[in-house]
């Protein structure tokens, strides 16, 4: 999709701010480590800052106490957020204004459908769009989308484009249980945090033009973007919260930084560091974009024992 991307599309930033943008759904595992690594090292190595946000928006989801355990987990880990803690839920009215923006302009518009009237490919091909049936009730709000490819550079893959509407038609930014929708509030967050790049998980990759085109509609500057490999247990099959091999323990925080290291493919240091002070002293020294792995997805199976 090389043809789809224009040089000179990122503008690189001037001070690198990057963030961990976690779901409070449980606690910390090997999966949302590795993320939490890969952006706190890549920030720290460019004398960046770093930031935390709780995505907290989807109630139905989130588990008690789950928030607060990663948070302390993070800081046994050696990674605390540079800004005050963003909790999403605390900021409904901003996301409502930014929604209600988008409305008025004619980008976004309420729909009555419920889920079958979603196409074979699960797409929403924009039946509301000229307006509601006379007997339908607003459910959810939907974002206009164009048939067109959009494109940007991920910093570690190089050209990606996707087409938006064919991918995924007019998605909802409002879904019809009241929850603002993850590709809304990750924009606004992102925007009005200073985000110059994005580090997460590549399961996250095709989010990333829905999100790239929210921000054109917002005219906010788009952030760069960098796609991390993400540890499975099987082709295809994203490592659960339930798997053993996804547990961390926090009694032995380096093992599970040195586990993530060599996940990302980093170079270990010269012996096992002795505490987790020591592990980032090297890290941040250390850390190389060109020694990302290649594959997007990485089996692991190897666990990280508890000490
Ligand atoms: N909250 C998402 C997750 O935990 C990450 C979203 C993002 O980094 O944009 O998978």
């Amino acid at each position: 999709m090389g043809q789809h991307c224009r040089p000179g599309e990122t503008i690189p930033a001037l001070t690198y701010h990057g963030r961990f943008a976690p779901s409070p759904t449980g606690p910390l595992h090997f999966g949302s480590l590795i993320s939490a690594v890969a952006s706190y090292a890549r920030a720290r190595s460019l004398s960046g800052r770093w930031s935390v946000r709780m995505e907290n928006t989807d109630h139905t989801r989130e588990v008690t106490g789950a928030a607060r355990q990663i948070l302390s987990q993070l800081e046994s880990f050696g990674m605390v957020s540079d800004t005050p803690v963003i909790f999403q839920r605390e900021r409904y009215a901003r996301y409502g204004a930014v929604l209600a923006g988008l409305k008025t302009r004619g980008l976004a518009y309420d729909c009555g459908c419920t889920r079958k009237a979603l196409d074979e490919k699960g797409r929403y091909p924009g039946i509301c769009r000229d307006g509601l049936p006379h007997d339908a009730m607003a459910r959810a709000v939907r974002l206009l989308t164009p048939d067109e490819v959009v494109a940007f550079e991920d910093t570690r893959l190089g050209c990606h484009g996707e087409n938006v509407w064919q991918q995924a038609g007019d998605f909802a930014v409002l879904r019809a249980d009241g929850v603002y929708a993850y590709q809304l509030v990750v924009v606004v967050d992102d925007a009005d945090l200073g985000i110059t790049e994005v580090v997460r998980g590549i399961d996250i990759l095709t989010s990333t033009p829905r999100q790239i085109l929210l921000q054109r509609y917002l005219g906010v500057q788009s952030p760069a973007y960098l796609h991390h490999p993400v540890a499975v247990h099987a082709p295809g099959h994203k490592l659960s919260k339930s798997e053993g091999s996804a547990t961390i323990s926090g009694q032995n925080p380096v093992n599970a930084l040195m586990a993530a290291w060599e996940f990302l493919g980093q170079s270990a240091p010269p012996g096992l560091p002795r505490s987790v002070a020591e592990f980032w002293a090297h890290a941040e020294r250390a850390f190389r974009l060109e020694q990302l792995p290649k594959e997007n997805e990485i089996i692991w199976r190897q666990g990280i024992q508890p000490t």
